[in-house]
């Protein structure tokens, strides 16, 4: 794994991270899936009565809590990165170029200065100092500028390097500890759909797409797009 392999990771899990949390309040655990299209409408109806149900001990999703010390890993991993991409950036990332302020030059000339001049500022492959920056905003940064990709940068010196995968090195290891590599295994409150009628569970939570399996006749089901999701 290089250093910017360990970004990519981070990039890649923190919406599992995010969903650990309970900090993505629109996601559910188990994913509903396509498993929801193979229900009949009655079914569909009570499931929709029993997510209205206020009761706490109605079946159905509850709201996940919010993990504080989730929470503590990911504030640690993102002010690690976007501290590392503020520090990186005032060493590598060129200055906007600034338009002359028209002494002796003609309209025309200053016109395209000028343009030429915002363009560079708002080149979006700069990194911002300030506004919302979040963990895969500096982790993406951080592994084009580790690769070298084109931009107004300079390549980086072997301890800056050095630097950022230290930064990624912590930040995955921390991630790995949270997040574990193992898939989760959930039991799903629906029995298999073909005539096997046996238990179904979800797998997922690894950053792999999760799977549906039935224990008793061993079909799966795996996501398929849908404007539902
Ligand atoms: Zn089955």
């Amino acid at each position: 794994m290089t250093a910017a392999d360990d970004l990519d990771t981070i990039t890649e899990r923190w919406t599992t991270l995010q969903e650990r949390a309970g900090t993505r309040p629109t996601s559910t655990w188990p994913p509903a899936m396509g498993i929801t299209r193979l229900m009949t409408d009655e079914e569909r109806a009570d499931q929709a009565a029993e997510r209205a149900d206020t009761a706490p001990d109605a079946p159905g999703p509850r709201p996940t809590p919010v993990d504080i010390d989730v929470l503590d890993v990911m504030t640690t991993i993102e002010t690690g990165l976007i501290t590392a991409a503020d520090w990186l950036a005032s060493r590598v990332q060129r200055p906007a170029f600034k338009a002359p302020t028209g002494h002796g030059w003609s309209d025309d000339t200053h016109r395209a200065a000028v343009l030429l001049a915002a363009k560079d500022a708002a080149d979006p492959r700069r990194w911002k100092y300030a506004g919302p920056r979040t963990a895969p905003d500096a982790a993406e940064w951080l592994a084009l500028r580790l690769r070298d990709a084109p931009g107004p940068f300079r390549r980086l010196d072997e301890g800056e390097r050095q630097a950022v995968a230290e930064v990624a090195a912590s930040g995955v290891e921390l991630l790995r500890k949270t997040l574990g590599d193992a898939r989760r295994r959930e039991t799903v409150p629906h029995p298999c759909p073909m005539p096997c009628g046996g238990q179904l569970v979800v797998e997922g939570g690894d950053g792999a797409p999760p799977k549906v399996l039935c224990e008793d006749c061993g079909r799966t089901w795996t996501e398929v797009p849908s404007d539902a999701a």
